[in-house]
């Protein structure tokens, strides 16, 4: 079910994963951001419709960064609406299936097996930092992918796996799945750097109200 964030966001919770897929509403239509596990286009399509939407009016389908987690669902949402799928430059190769998925030796094995289920997708737009899209600006953010990003309009910051909620705290992105610590230590402090009300995280609950100050303070020793 879809859970109302601000007045212009909400989301839809993916138990298995904790992941968030998230929905920006404008007046014409809505945008979507990450699709979470395969087989969840029936709960995006059915939350489209409870904000008054229909299929066709999905605008835009962002992908924050290619793992299967996050785009399992974009190829049968672009099916089901015609929407446009985006995703950074530098992360199109590995949703294309050109690019082996890249993880750090510690990766959990089951987790890097399920990726003998990805299905590569061809993205219809690939996004380079400053871009915008729909009133969202791309910050490319790079670490746990090489072409994961964030989008930020200001008052909502949508982190990606940069930025997750475990334990009640705000938390940089898992180690075991982050293919580069160093470039993400580096993204999140540029992510810190900004000034946002809202913190939409990859995975975990969204921080409503002085978001980048909370960010800051819970992540000091991690910077
Ligand atoms: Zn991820």
């Amino acid at each position: 079910m879809v859970l109302k964030v601000t007045d212009v966001v909400y989301r839809e919770p993916v138990p298995e994963t904790y992941g968030n897929i998230y929905f920006v509403v404008r007046d014409d239509g809505v945008i979507v951001i990450d699709t979470g596990i395969p087989g969840k286009e029936g709960v995006i399509l059915d939350d489209v419709r409870s904000l008054g939407f229909s299929p066709s009016q999905v605008k835009a389908i962002i992908l924050t960064h290619y793992h299967m987690d996050h785009s399992g669902s974009a190829e049968a949402l672009r099916s089901a609406t015609g929407a446009k799928i985006y995703v950074h430059r530098d992360d199109a190769p590995y949703l294309q299936g050109l690019v082996k998925p890249e993880f750090p030796k510690e990766a959990p094995r089951e987790a890097v097996e399920a990726y003998r289920w990805f299905r590569p997708l061809r993205p219809d737009v690939t996004l380079s930092d400053g871009d915008e899209v729909l009133g969202l600006k791309v910050i490319h953010a790079p670490g746990h992918t090489p072409g994961s990003i964030a989008l930020y309009d200001r008052r909502h910051l949508f982190a990606g796996d940069n930025l997750n909620l475990r334990e009640g705290r705000v938390q940089g992105p898992p180690p075991q799945f982050t293919t580069d610590m160093g470039r993400a230590r580096e993204s999140v402090r540029r992510l810190l750097s900004l000034d946002f009300d809202v913190l939409l995280p990859g995975h975990g609950e969204p921080v409503v109200g002085g978001a980048s100050a909370r960010a800051r303070q819970d992540l000091k020793g991690f910077l």
